[in-house]
């Protein structure tokens, strides 16, 4: 643990939930494909004084007084991403993946207009039109799938359903997904029905910021992420579009959606995008990729199967069904062995969101803490031994342990 002496000596039951979570990110393998590790030096930025900085508005243009430095951060963010992504231009302010997606519907959409986006229940996200969602509560979307032999984005289905109801907006992107997703393809039927098209990369921005996954940006009119997945910054959100979006999406940005703008957590971007910047960056992108073909390959030669039958990015998603257990069974028997994931459903899963028969897992976070294809080939082994339950459960955890204590992290 990092040292906090003035936590610790004013508030012992905040440090000691802080510690105790220090140790657990440390004991267990983090295979939740949407959580990464930061750098001390964005971790050390998130807990600067910038954090107590009122700076409604935008640099060059704010609504209060002193925000000559912020403005420094913020400036330094945009360009940085937009160096990043090749992209016109950056909003760095949204709190949140959630947030940025909303700002984009609010920047083009009224209440009650059509959007085309991906089921949740094969691999979408909340935001992308779930019914308990704002985005299906206030928006009529309508959604395409994968297709049932394949599992992969049906795209002749995105093409009919968008001729169908004619969306203002269709939506690319997901949160499991372990697939390359055709932005291409995705554009000429958004061109074709006269749709806006919107990309959210949040689980890939990592991986499209390196080259390892086509760019939305030439095809987009929006881009939208999360910061803290694959990008592996500080958690929060980003939009990216064209020039000629710009004012639309900073209004709707602020003063249409959000307050105040967290700067702290800017700066914090700022300092996530300059390593993104760097070759250590893309080594780590690939490292991630072939993990998760390393894990796939463990995986599989254990009984397991992969939806669509394998990876082409950070994520795989298991269809434990044949094994006799649901992914809620599944995510606890790995949690008992100190492996961490979370239960998904698959494509036309017969159980319940809250049970499903899937479990989704990714690579970044460990590939963080220097673990390579060996590394998670051992990973597998313990996965597969856990779930057919081949060796008990406390002796595969003492292995589990033993591993991880040869991967440092905040030391
Ligand atoms: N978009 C996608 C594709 C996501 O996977 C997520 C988060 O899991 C989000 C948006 C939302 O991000 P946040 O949790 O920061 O609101």
């Amino acid at each position: 643990l990092r040292s906090l002496p003035q936590l610790e000596k004013f508030d012992k039951e905040i440090y000691d939930a802080v510690k105790n979570e220090t140790q657990r990110q440390r004991d267990h393998v983090e295979l939740i494909a949407s959580e990464n590790f930061i750098s001390e030096a964005v971790l050390e930025t998130l807990g600067t004084t910038l954090n107590n900085k009122y700076a409604e508005g935008y640099p060059g243009k704010r609504y209060y007084g002193g925000c000559e430095f912020v403005d420094i951060a913020e400036d330094l963010a945009r360009n940085r991403l937009c160096e990043l992504f090749g992209a016109d231009h950056a909003n760095v302010q949204p709190h949140s993946g959630a947030n940025a997606n909303m700002a984009v519907y609010l920047a083009v959409l009224k209440p009650g207009d059509t959007v085309l986006g991906m089921n949740l229940s094969e691999g979408g996200h909340l935001t992308h039109g779930s019914p308990v969602n704002i985005s299906g509560l206030y928006y009529n979307f309508v959604d395409y799938g994968v297709d049932p032999e394949t599992e992969t984005i049906d795209y002749d289905q995105v093409r009919e359903r968008a001729l169908e109801h004619k969306p203002k907006l269709i939506v690319a992107g997901a949160s499991a997904y372990s697939r390359e997703i055709d932005f291409a393809k995705f554009k000429e039927i958004a061109d074709e029905v006269g749709a806006y098209f919107m990309v959210d990369m949040a689980h890939i921005a990592g991986l499209i910021a390196v080259g390892e996954h086509p760019s939305p940006i030439p095809y987009a009119d929006f881009v939208t992420t999360t910061t803290h997945k694959t990008l592996r910054g500080p958690r929060g959100g980003a939009i990216l579009c064209k020039a000629e979006h710009a004012k639309k999406i900073d209004k709707a940005v602020f003063p249409g959606l959000q307050g105040g703008p967290l700067e702290h957590v800017i700066a914090a971007k700022a300092v996530c995008f300059k390593e993104a910047l760097t070759d250590e960056f893309k080594e780590y992108i690939k490292q991630v990729k072939k993990n998760a073909v390393a894990l796939g390959e463990a995986l599989t030669e254990g009984g397991i199967r992969l939806v669509s039958g394998g990876t082409d990015n950070h994520l795989l998603l298991l269809d434990v069904r044949n094994l006799g257990l649901t992914g809620k069974e599944a995510e606890a028997l790995l949690e008992e062995v100190n492996i961490t994931t979370n239960k998904n459903t698959i494509p036309n899963d017969p159980e319940s969101p809250f049970v499903t028969s899937g479990v989704r897992v990714g690579t970044p976070a460990v590939t963080t803490r220097g673990m390579k294809e060996d590394g998670f080939r051992e990973i597998g082994k313990y996965m597969v031994q856990a779930l057919k339950k081949e060796r008990p459960a406390a002796d595969i955890k003492a292995d589990v342990l033993k591993l991880m204590s040869n991967y440092k992290l905040y030391e």
